[in-house]
């Protein structure tokens, strides 16, 4: 029996099955050259452009291995806990497609560089799931087909397809899950907090721009469905490269309520892959899945072993850097922050640049507050990112530092803010170029109450009768008249002095 539209409801489903996921990840490295040669591994560009003999397959193209790209893979096991091989190799992953011009994929396939490790995921409500990894491998990317003609932009309908090599050959790290069990109804969660936890511990090591809309970061997700109490697994479809973080979820929803209906209408799963569509939040049936004898694995004859040295290894697990959890953990304690108001942070991608912030010297709250309101507005605003926005963390802690000195009142700190990222320079030259300091000689606001009580006679005679609250009608007139640059408190003290009030 195939696969059917029908739905089972997911009470129904978690009520009588036990989800078991499988999540294999992959990453493109942001190394400057591809994998075995030494094009260029960069996004895009004029298709066909960055190729050379070596990533085109062509006859007697040698190919080398990318070292930095080794560096980097060591340094992704370390991160999740694995073992790291003192020995691997290459393996030839045998099968024709388009795209890939070798008519094999240069992969690893039973000696992996990395094996046998987990990664600790937050979920919502802060429990900690463990995943654990089975392996972390290197290979190289595929071309890219371009189905042109048809509705989709799928091979179905188009009149013809066009090939461009530039991603063949392009660094990429698989990183495969052991089966996960045991989630239960948080299944769908724990596979988006898996690759969300995955994600920012890549973007930490600083070894891919992880971007899952531009595809250098790609998600399978492998779906099966136990009885309650049953041992033995079920069969799992594989749904392939799912591309955002939400659709991971929404994807393990979908197969475990169609797997649930199959199942519980006497059918079975279909060993396959499937297709997730972003728009209906559906999946849709590919191709039956072969098995790895299908590939004709052996090892690859062109390259040499890899034996990291021992000293390297452990060289390399020096340069890890403090791990995301870890530093939330240490900033929610430092900055004496709730839950939600950490994940606000996170979710905003301000923790970092708060952190420099303090660093800078500014006082925690102060910098949260700037970093989550006003700059995460104006980087809206701008339609970049927060981290793009042309202003430097030591920027926003001098004007946090001009406010707390009296030099500027918030609202004319939001205008210093402005002008730095307008392209005005540091926060005290837009102060000088755009006369922005706090009017604090009392001889000047003097003179500009006095016009205003002179404007506002009623009022004056009401606050000189005891009425104090109408001062603020002449601190309002004030204001106006220094544009904002006067010190509204100091400014109602000498309101009320002046009538005799004081
Ligand atoms: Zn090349």
């Amino acid at each position: 029996m195939t696969a059917t539209a029908e739905l089972m409801d997911y009470a129904d489903v978690v009520a009588r099955f036990d989800p078991v996921l499988g999540l294999e990840v992959h990453v493109e490295l942001s190394t400057a050259t591809k994998m075995f040669c030494g094009c260029a591994n960069v996004f895009g560009g004029e298709p066909n452009s960055r190729v050379c003999p070596t990533c085109l397959g062509l006859p007697g193209a040698l190919p080398v291995v990318n070292g930095k790209a080794v560096e980097s893979a060591i340094r992704i096991g370390l991160a999740l806990n694995c073992q790291i091989a003192e020995w691997c190799r290459f393996a030839r992953k045998n099968y024709f497609y388009p795209d890939m011009p070798k008519n094999f994929q240069t992969s690893q396939y039973d000696e992996p560089i990395a094996y046998d490790g987990y990664l600790d995921v937050v979920l919502e409500d802060g429990e900690i799931f463990r995943v654990g990894i089975e392996r972390a491998h290197m290979e190289e990317d595929t071309g890219k087909s371009l189905h042109v003609g048809g509705a989709t932009g799928r091979i179905h309908g188009a009149e013809h397809s066009l090939l461009d090599y530039n991603r063949a050959g392009v660094p990429l790290i698989e990183i495969v899950t052991k089966p996960i069990v045991g989630a239960g109804e948080r299944a769908p969660e724990v596979a988006r907090a898996y690759v969300t936890a995955l994600r920012d511990l890549l973007r930490a090591l600083d070894v891919s721009d992880v971007r899952m809309d531009q595809g250098s970061l790609r998600c399978d997700a492998n779906v099966s469905l136990m009885p309650k109490g049953a041992e033995e697994f079920g069969t799992r479809s594989e749904t392939k490269n799912v591309n955002s973080l939400r659709s991971v979820e929404r994807a393990v929803r979908y197969e475990m309520c169609r797997q649930g209906a199959v199942l519980a209408a006497g059918g079975t799963v279909v060993q396959e892959t499937r297709h997730f569509d972003e728009a209906t939040g559906s999946t849709s049936s590919g191709r039956r899945k072969e098995t790895a004898e299908d590939y004709r694995y052996f090892p690859e004859p062109d390259l040499v072993p890899i034996a990291p040295a021992r000293e390297w290894v452990e060289q390399l697990r020096t340069t890890l850097p403090e791990l995301p959890w870890e530093r939330r953990r240490r900033a929610q304690e430092e900055w004496g922050l709730s839950d939600a108001e950490l994940r606000d942070l996170v979710n905003a991608g301000a923790l970092e640049l708060v952190a420099e912030t303090v660093e800078a010297g500014a006082a925690p709250g102060e910098a949260r507050s700037w970093w989550v309101s006003y700059l995460a507005q104006q980087a809206n605003v701008r339609g970049v990112e927060l981290g793009d926005l042309e202003i430097t963390p030591a920027q926003v802690a001098r004007v946090i530092a001009l406010v707390a000195e009296g030099t500027l009142t918030n609202k004319l700190a939001r205008q210093v803010v402005d002008g730095v990222l307008d392209g005005e320079g540091e926060p005290d030259e837009v102060v000088e170029k755009r006369g922005l300091k706090v009017v604090s000689d009392d001889s000047a606001l003097l003179a500009a109450i006095d016009e205003a009580l002179a404007a506002n006679a009623d009022v004056a005679e009401k606050i000189r009768s005891g009425k104090v609250a109408a001062a603020g009608a002449i601190v309002g007139a004030v204001m106006k008249a220094t544009k904002g640059q006067a010190d509204a408190k100091r400014v109602r003290e000498l309101v009320l002095e002046r009538c005799g009030q004081g």
